[in-house]
Parts: C-alpha cells; structure tokens; sequence
C-alpha cells in the first residue's frame, strides 16, 4: 500500500467512514473527506461529484452519527439519480421506484457500507 493510499484510509477511519468506495449500480464513487475550507465555502456538509472519469462522493466530518449517515446516504441518493439517468424532470413515482432499486443494489452490492449504516442508525 502506498503512504497517499495508507493516509487517506486514516482518514476515512477518523471521519468513522469503514469504506472509501461505493459501488453504486455499475459506477465506483470514491469516497474522500470533505475539507473543511470548501464546507464553509459552499455551507454543504457533503459533495456527489459526478463526472464520468473520476466519480467522487466527499463527506466533512461530523459531530452526530446520525448526521453523518444522513449527509453519507444524501450524497448516494445523487449519486443513484445520476446512475440510474434521471433528470429534473422526472414524474414522482418513476423518480421513486429507479432510487429504490438503485438504493436495493447499493447495500447489496456494498456490505461494509450497509453495517456501517445500520450501527450508525443504531440497529443491531
Ligand atoms: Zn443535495
């Protein structure tokens, strides 16, 4: 493992993050942290960056864990829209069913991310 790949797994562990990638349907999103100079910048909490060569999911640190595993799955709900084509004209149910399907195949196909979401709602 390189020092780069070794720290930003550090990294992820501080933030509480046991993943540094989600597959979300066919796309690999690279999670990485937020810095806190672009929160304050932009008052968001979390990015979904999502152009086709380097997909990227950034999460800030946070205090709550409830609040990180709602800003966590915010940015994957983009990240669902996108993968899954939609747009912003979509009908409602249409929307709903394509994010529920998408959502079905990211905690299937994303086991450590799944755990790591029911413990931070905390369900056992
Ligand atoms: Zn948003």
């Amino acid at each position: 493992m390189t020092h780069i790949k070794t720290i930003r797994v550090m990294i992820l562990l501080l933030m509480a993050l046991p993943f540094k990638r989600l597959k979300v349907v066919s796309t690999d999103y690279k999670i990485e942290l937020l810095p806190q100079h672009e929160c304050d910048t932009y008052s968001v909490a979390g990015t979904c960056h999502q152009t086709p060569q380097d997909p990227k999911i950034k999460i800030a640190k946070h205090k709550e864990p409830t609040a990180l595993a709602d800003t966590v799955l915010h940015e994957l709900l983009h990240a669902c829209w996108t993968t899954m084509n939609l747009d912003g004209r979509e009908e409602e149910e249409r929307a709903v069913s394509a994010l529920a399907t998408a959502l079905i195949a990211v905690m299937r196909d994303n086991p450590k991310f799944s755990r790591w979401l029911l413990k931070q709602c905390n369900i056992k």
